[in-house]
């Protein structure tokens, strides 16, 4: 049986997004499903648009990742093999120059078989005899890839359906090259929510954007894998281990797949929640400043780790645990509660803190919203935040009874 190789070719002309990066893990998937090997390529034949720190964007993604490949290669560091196979065309009579060197084409109806998509027919008439080199040492895009592809024992190639159109075009070199035609699976396009093809303005399309925001690699890795395929039943959380187990190109679906920010908030927040306790501070720590370290660091972690979908959520809302911002006197007051009303059940609170005494049993008598409302703000200085009691345990008594005493002098 032959081995099963794929690969992920990106142009380093921006940072890698999450098409390149969903591409990734299918080909990733796909590849080490059945023991075969993933290569990462880069396609930098367009010198002027290719930048060395794109090269490093895309393989630091795709280790952030954890998509390893077995295999790298960069297009400029090739010339020679490029140029041997554009000779190869220029003799045998499928190429020709003319300025630059132009691929002779039949122009007739190439057919091709894609795993997703099932049968591809094209008419290339229409595409004439189009640039595949500008002289011999200078591979344009198509060209390149088909050789690279062949060079490399590609057994399938695994992509965006924006390269559908490039299919015919590359399937005639291949020809003309005497080279075997690779296997093709397209992946439906990324989608926003409102169905329109993913955009800045939708969020973030680059990867590190993601890895900055604090999101779990595994996290986004299941939530990629998720953009397009799915396993037989319901299941939503999967190791990558799990992945690799189930996945398969012929459950990827042919309509567009919609990136849902809200679902990938939703798998963040599983991962989050499953860290061991150390391990989600030891995360923390580059997302906050250095002054919470000393600080009740690791019971605010415990009181947030359930409460938050990205690391960096974090570092806006348990600030108050570190530093207590400004807050107007008004928020204190429960729903219709009267000033002086609210100054003394938050008088009774602090009494009843300070000696140990039972507040949530006043507040019962008193009325819950009545008590713990002020309660919780003055602890909090905010509209929501966790209730009154917990964060009282991670401020201990006497920064508490501080904070208390603060919002009863504000009233
Ligand atoms: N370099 C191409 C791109 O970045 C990849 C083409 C391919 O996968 O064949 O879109």
């Amino acid at each position: 049986m032959e081995e099963i190789r794929t690969r992920l070719a990106p142009s380093p002309t921006g940072l890698l997004h999450v098409g390149n990066a969903r591409a990734g893990i299918f080909n990733f998937l796909f590849a080490k499903k059945s023991g075969g090997k993933f290569i990462l390529r880069i396609e930098d034949t367009d010198i002027e648009r290719s930048k060395p720190e794109y090269e490093e964007d895309a393989k630091a993604a795709m280790r952030w990742l954890g998509l390893n490949w077995d295999e790298f290669y960069r297009q400029s560091d090739r010339k020679e093999i490029y140029s041997h196979h554009i000779k190869k065309l220029l003799e045998n009579g499928s190429a020709y120059v003319s300025d630059v060197i132009r691929f002779k084409n039949p122009g007739r109806i190439v057919k091709f078989y894609d795993i997703i998509r099932g049968n591809i027919e094209t008419d290339t008439k229409d595409l004439g005899d189009f640039v595949i080199a500008k002289d011999e040492k200078t591979p344009l895009y198509h060209l390149a890839a088909v050789i690279d592809d062949f060079e490399m024992k590609i057994s399938h190639i695994i992509r965006g359906e924006d390269h559908i159109s490039n299919t015919p075009r590359q399937i005639l070199i291949q020809e003309a090259l005497r080279c075997p035609t690779p296997k093709y699976a397209h992946l439906p396009l990324i989608l926003g929510s409102d169905r329109s093809k993913l955009s800045k303005r939708h969020g973030a399309e680059a990867l590190s954007e993601y890895k900055k925001l604090g999101y779990l690699p595994e996290a986004m890795f299941n939530f990629l894998a998720l953009l397009g395929w799915h396993p037989e039943d319901d299941r939503e959380i999967f190791t990558k281990e799990e992945l690799i187990e189930q996945f398969s190109l012929e459950r990827v679906q042919k309509g567009g797949a919609i990136f849902d920010k809200r679902k990938l908030d939703w798998i963040s927040r599983e991962y989050i929640k499953k860290l061991d306790g150390k391990d989600f501070i030891e995360k923390l720590k580059p997302f906050i400043p250095e002054e919470w370290r000393n600080k009740n660091l690791s019971g605010a972690a415990r009181l947030f780790q359930d409460r938050i979908s990205k690391l960096s959520d974090f570092t806006t809302e348990a600030k108050f645990i570190f530093e207590l911002g400004d807050y107007d006197p008004a928020l204190l007051i429960w729903k219709n509660a009267s000033r002086e009303d609210t100054k003394k059940r938050l008088e009774k609170a602090f009494e009843l803190i300070f000696s140990s005494g039972d507040v949530v049993a006043y507040a019962k008598k008193e009325g819950m919203g009545e008590v713990l409302w002020p309660l919780r703000v003055s602890l909090s200085g905010l509209k929501n935040s966790p209730g009154p009691i917990e964060i009282m345990e991670v401020l201990g008594k006497e920064e508490s009874l501080k904070r208390i005493r603060h919002a009863i002098s504000k009233l």
